[in-house]
């Protein structure tokens, strides 16, 4: 899919988001943390992406050296405190995720448990800067939920211990369980209209699911 990145990458600038390309994750780090300013409140939404790439080491470390807040809500495990960092959350300055997927016309699909990561991306923070590699592209939309739905939903939810039917079978029974289902809320971003907000850093490495 690497070489299908020029075309996602125009496609997306005719949605207002800018696109960048990275051949490793290293590199695709070095771009997400050029958006970072001495004194930003920073967060970030649930993604093994973020994790992977080393991005969460270096906010952290940033925090610690007092260059930047964090809010990190899944560090917090008081469910009322936990539910107050995702509201906050809402209101930083610099917010990285992952998508769950990135069709080549340059639209992004997400699902949601709780919904605080994909109201992030839609609207709040004053950038967002998604990290994604390759292996999140797909054709188009149909493909985007197919992916969602077969692919990263099962995974997620058995890294977080859910208790979702997908788990088991790998397959979709569009479940209605509380505090376990992952998919909430579903959303297509196709238009950003505040040019400049939303940056999708695309890194050609297989992260995340
Ligand atoms: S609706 Fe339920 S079963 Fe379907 S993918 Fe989402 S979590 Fe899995």
């Amino acid at each position: 899919m690497k070489e299908k990145v020029p075309e996602i990458i125009k496609n997306l600038e005719k949605r207002n988001i800018t696109g960048y390309f990275a051949n490793t994750k290293e590199q695709g780090l070095a771009i997400a943390l050029s958006f970072v300013r001495e004194g930003m409140i920073v967060s970030w939404g649930g993604s093994m992406t973020l994790e992977e790439t080393g991005l969460k080491t270096e906010i952290r470390r940033l925090e610690q050296e007092g260059k930047i807040r964090l809010i990190d809500a899944h560090s917090i495990n008081d469910p009322r405190l936990n539910h107050e960092a995702r509201r906050r959350s809402l209101l930083a300055n610099l917010y990285y995720m992952s998508t769950n997927a990135i069709t080549l016309g340059g639209e992004l699909m997400n699902i949601d448990g709780f919904g605080n990561r994909v109201a992030a991306l839609a609207f709040g923070p004053e950038k967002v800067v998604i990290l994604c590699g390759t292996n999140k592209i797909t054709e188009n939309l149909e493909d985007a939920y197919k992916r969602i739905k077969e692919v990263a939903c099962p995974k997620n939810a058995a890294r977080l211990g859910r208790s979702t039917p997908c788990i088991e079978t790998g397959r979709c029974c569009e479940c209605l369980v509380s505090n376990s289902t992952l998919c909430g809320t579903v959303t297509t971003t196709r238009f950003c209209n505040e040019k400049g907000r939303i940056h999708v850093i695309l890194i050609d490495d297989s992260l995340g699911f």
